[in-house]
């Protein structure tokens, strides 16, 4: 089995070979990739630990769902932590590095070395732009945030990620902006592909699996 069956474009393929310096998919990633980027993109509820190669899956899930011609956010990766979404921008942007794709990290700002000045001068919400970066990675409560605003548009979302969905339903907070983002989604886009990662799986992540994920659907467990 190798990375040439899943139809990638060449771009997609330079980055897993040149830059990522992969060979050949890991198992998991032998397993679902070929579900996560060939039609009918089912959703995906897969039990995966770190270090498994997960971060392939839904790293290339997105990259080859997006098109790079529209500039409309089409792909969001939710993550528990700052440090996780940071990470994963940084596989993203290294394996994407020749599709063009464009990327945009929303994590709460760093205030702690931040100077009153720079604090008072950032600019107010209504004077921002809408977000136009093609793959949006983060935690749940900025993007939300984000959403609610209604600068950050999911008309064009293909493809929702939960990364260490686990983590992310442990916090109260993260777990009712995780749900807000699932249904404004859902809401105005017609279908989009959820991937669920998850290292454990408890009651609270099979209760969100149940409210998120309805129909058909893949279970990697
Ligand atoms: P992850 O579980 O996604 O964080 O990946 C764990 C480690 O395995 C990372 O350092 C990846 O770069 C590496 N890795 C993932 N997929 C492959 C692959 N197909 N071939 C070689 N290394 C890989």
């Amino acid at each position: 089995y190798t990375f040439e069956e899943l139809n990638l474009s060449p771009e997609l393929l330079k980055g897993l070979y040149v830059e990522m310096k992969f060979e050949k998919p890991s198992k998991i990633q032998a397993i679902s990739l070929p579900m996560i980027v060939t039609p009918p993109h089912l959703d995906l509820i897969a039990q995966a630990h770190n270090g498994s190669g997960k971060t392939t899956c839904f790293t290339l899930g997105m990259l080859s769902r997006v098109d790079p011609k529209l500039q409309a956010p089409q792909a969001l990766c939710i993550c528990p932590t700052r440090e996780l979404a940071i990470q994963n921008l940084q596989v993203l942007n290294k394996m994407g590095k020749h599709t063009g794709i464009t990327s945009q990290l929303f994590v709460q700002k760093d205030q702690t070395h931040a100077s009153a000045s720079t604090r008072r001068n950032s600019n107010p919400i209504s004077k921002q732009l809408p977000i136009t970066a093609q793959v949006v990675i983060g935690t749940p409560g900025t993007i939300w945030n984000w959403m609610s605003w209604k600068k950050l548009g999911a008309s064009y979302m293909k493809i929702l990620v939960f990364d260490e969905a686990d983590q992310m339903l442990a916090q109260e907070g993260f777990r009712d902006a995780s749900t807000r983002i699932m249904r404004a989604v859902e809401r105005v886009s017609s279908h989009c592909q959820v991937l669920l990662f998850s290292a454990t799986f408890n009651d609270s992540v099979k209760d969100f699996v149940a409210k998120i994920v309805k129909g058909n659907h893949n279970q990697l467990l």
